[in-house]
């Protein structure tokens, strides 16, 4: 189940299913004062001076509870690694150069806090626990639909098993882009039946009258989890749509029809 919480003028949501400290922001809070990324941007490159990001970081961190300065997130490319990273790794991408790319993490280390950020994409937020319930890594991923396609949730449920055996693997599925509004062309729809298969693309997409169609990203990745070994009852999903709520989360979608694209980004951290 997904609860909201506010914390200082801070929105965040955070899934009662995990053990590990984590949230899935929201923009409500924060500092960014340009009318398209107001409240808790936190990408650079989006308006904001990187002053700004780095302040509204602190903010959701203190929110949060965790070191700001510890956040891992670097730049995104829709790719589908997970890389592996350590304590050296922390504050890679806000407080220390990004040195790279990335779109999926997964650590043993405690107090190395991963972070995704998203505006309509699916965030992503694992665990592994041993057979005592303690939790031995955490990973998170950033899905757009072609991280999706392409099955990085899968390769976070790989990273975790080649680092913790036969761990038993919870995920927690953040606010993203419904069904209602995911809205796209049979080529997309032909790139998820490559990739995934004909089951997910018959239970995921529906065909519009207008021969778009209408894509549920939440339920390829829950398939997807599936399809890894991760039992229905450890997935949890806010069920939230960002493009309908543009008063309370960024959204990539709603950006683009209503004022050029221009809009800020939220995070989704985990950390053990
Ligand atoms: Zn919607």
């Amino acid at each position: 189940m997904f609860t909201y919480v506010k914390s200082n003028g801070v929105g965040y949501y955070y899934s009662t299913l995990l053990k590990s400290m984590h949230a899935f922001a929201t923009r409500k809070g924060g500092v960014s004062e340009s009318p398209y990324t107001s409240g808790l941007n936190l990408a650079f490159g989006r308006g904001d001076d990187e002053m700004v990001v780095l302040q509204n970081l602190r903010l959701l961190a203190s929110a949060v509870g965790v070191d700001a300065e510890r956040v891992i997130s670097l730049p995104q490319v829709h790719g589908t690694e997970v890389l592996t990273v350590t304590s050296a790794d922390a504050g890679r991408g806000y407080t220390k150069p990004a040195n790279g790319t990335g779109d999926g993490y997964m650590t043993l280390d405690k107090g190395v806090p991963l972070g995704v950020k998203s505006a309509d994409c699916v965030p992503v937020l694992l665990e592994a626990r041993d057979a005592d319930g303690r939790v031995l890594a955490v990973a998170a991923v950033h899905a757009g639909w072609r991280g999706t396609a392409g099955g990085i949730v899968v390769n976070a449920v790989k990273a975790l098993r080649h680092s913790c055996g036969d761990a038993e693997i919870y995920a927690a599925i953040g606010p993203c882009i419904g069904a209602c509004c995911f809205e796209v062309d049979k080529d997309c729809v032909d790139e998820f039946d490559r990739l995934c298969g004909r089951e997910i693309v018959d239970a995921c997409f529906i065909r519009a009258q207008n021969g778009k169609y209408y894509g549920d990203l939440v339920k390829v990745n829950r398939m997807l989890l599936h399809s890894a070994g991760v039992d229905d009852a450890h997935i949890d999903a806010a069920g939230i749509c960002t493009c309908c709520h543009p008063d309370r989360f960024f959204s990539h979608r709603y950006a683009a029809k209503h004022h050029d694209g221009k809009r800020g980004t939220m995070l989704s951290v985990i950390w053990k």
